[in-house]
């Protein structure tokens, strides 16, 4: 019998138990895999050590900074970077057009004043036509968006977009088409990475004499009755639920889920990676920390340098980067897992990246969850399966409990909420 029974040992999970043990209650924890950690998790190949993806700790909320004190970080300035076709633009491409041909610029510009005036409402084409004009919409984020969450942008809403992308003025366009000297303009001032460890380290402070169960895979859920049963058959009784399993498949587990809520929760969808990473003997990779590729013959949207956020991340005087390459149930992945390591490495040379002969270590996976998708009318689903939650009073919590765009910041502040349980505080 657990008081509290978390469903997952990622961010939000191992933070929930964290601040229930904080609040003197008893909290266990039931990981699926054999480790802890979920997306923010790390492999080793070789002497290499790759995280599932890039990852950088930032935070503007002190809950989670004090945590991150804890922890021996190394401090990076974003100075991110874009691939087109054989040139390299400076991030975002929209205030730094300067590598682009006169009359391109010219083109861009143009089509930037000339852009249509805000409205309200409108898909994420429009969205991009009113912030950036159609020239620069079409040829960068509306290609990216077709790589990065696999649908054209006419097919998301805007819900989900925040402060990610940068609204220049045109007095910046301007300068940035003129000019490389350009003001760092990404919506990140500072990023911090573990000097030693990878970047599951950040848990370190949190994860200490927490009661983490790894192996114990939900399956079935009764909540009349306040059980859950994991793949193994064993059965554990709870007094609350928290919950960070993606929700479509939360809702499968939850004995009694009327039709209409099935519907709603099998509508929600994610991207997947097709991660592709290289260890290589060669001291330098490129010249980035990491970029995005715009190329539609190059698979993968974005590119990072795992060396580059911290040296302990491969043996002496090596590098190593690693290939993301996105795929969903409306952009299935073109290639076999051989054939895309084979394309990477391809395009990685088109790219001046490596050397084939220096590549020490391959390794290619799938991350099955990503990014939640904010298409047209994903809102109204997500809250017809998280009011059946609630009316089954599971608490949801994370990126794909509570199905949203959150960072690592943010789930820790998901997880924090089992403060709200009765009795806590
Ligand atoms: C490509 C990429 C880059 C990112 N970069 C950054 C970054 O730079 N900075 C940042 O702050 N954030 C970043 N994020 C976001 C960050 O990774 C997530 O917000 C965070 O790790 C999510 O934590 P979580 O606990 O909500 O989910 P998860 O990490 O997915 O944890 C959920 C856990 O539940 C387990 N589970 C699933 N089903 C079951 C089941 N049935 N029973 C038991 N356990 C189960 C899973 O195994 C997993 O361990 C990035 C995400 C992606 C995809």
């Amino acid at each position: 019998m657990a008081e509290i029974l978390i469903l997952g040992g990622g961010m939000a999970g191992i933070s929930a138990a964290y601040h229930a043990r904080r609040a003197g209650r008893e909290a266990v924890i039931w990981e699926a895999r054999d480790r802890y950690g979920g997306l923010l998790d790390h492999f080793h190949k070789g002497g290499y050590r790759f995280d599932n993806a890039v990852h950088f700790a930032f935070s503007n909320n002190a809950p989670y900074g004090e945590v991150l004190q804890k922890t021996d970080l190394i401090s990076h300035r974003p100075e991110p970077y874009n691939y087109e076709e054989g040139r390299w633009l400076k991030h975002p491409v929209q205030n730094n057009l300067y590598p682009l041909p006169a009359e391109e610029k010219v083109e861009a510009i143009k089509s930037f004043v000339e852009r249509p005036a805000r409205s309200d409402g409108g898909d994420y084409r429009q969205w991009l036509y009113e912030q950036f004009g159609k020239v620069i919409a079409e040829r960068f984020p509306a290609r990216y968006t077709e790589k990065y969450w696999t649908v054209p942008p006419e097919k998301l809403s805007t819900d989900w977009i925040g402060n990610r992308l940068y609204r220049p003025s045109l007095e910046e366009v301007l300068f940035g088409a003129m000019t490389g000297r350009t003001p760092a303009t990404y919506y990140l001032p500072e990023m911090f990475y573990p000097r030693r460890g990878g970047f599951r380290t950040i848990l370190d402070p949190l994860v200490r004499d927490l009661d983490l169960r790894t192996g114990k895979e939900a399956i079935r859920i009764v909540p009349k009755q306040k059980f859950v049963e994991s793949r193994d058959g064993s059965r554990e009784y709870y007094d609350y639920l928290v919950s960070s399993v993606p929700l479509p498949e939360m809702v499968e587990m939850i004995e009694g889920a009327p039709k209409r809520v099935r519907e709603a929760a099998s509508g929600l969808w994610a991207t997947s990676i097709a991660l592709v990473s290289l260890g290589l003997r060669a001291p330098e990779a490129g010249d980035h920390l990491w970029f995005y590729i715009y190329d539609r013959d190059i698979l993968p949207a974005r590119v990072h340098a795992p060396y580059r956020k911290s040296p302990d991340n491969v043996p002496p005087g090596s590098s190593s980067l690693q290939f993301e390459t996105y795929f969903s149930r409306h952009k299935p992945l073109e290639l076999s897992m051989e054939a895309l390591l084979e394309h990477v490495i391809e395009a990685a040379q088109k790219m001046r990246l490596l050397s084939p002969a220096d590549i020490a270590v391959t390794d290619c996976r799938i991350l099955p969850y990503a990014n939640v998708v904010f298409d047209q009318g994903m809102t109204a689903k997500r809250r017809v399966a998280l009011n059946f939650l609630k009316e089954n009073e599971i608490m949801p919590m994370g990126r794909f409990g509570e199905w949203d765009y959150l960072w690592c910041d943010q789930c820790f502040l998901s997880g924090k909420k089992v403060e709200n349980l009765p009795g806590m505080l």
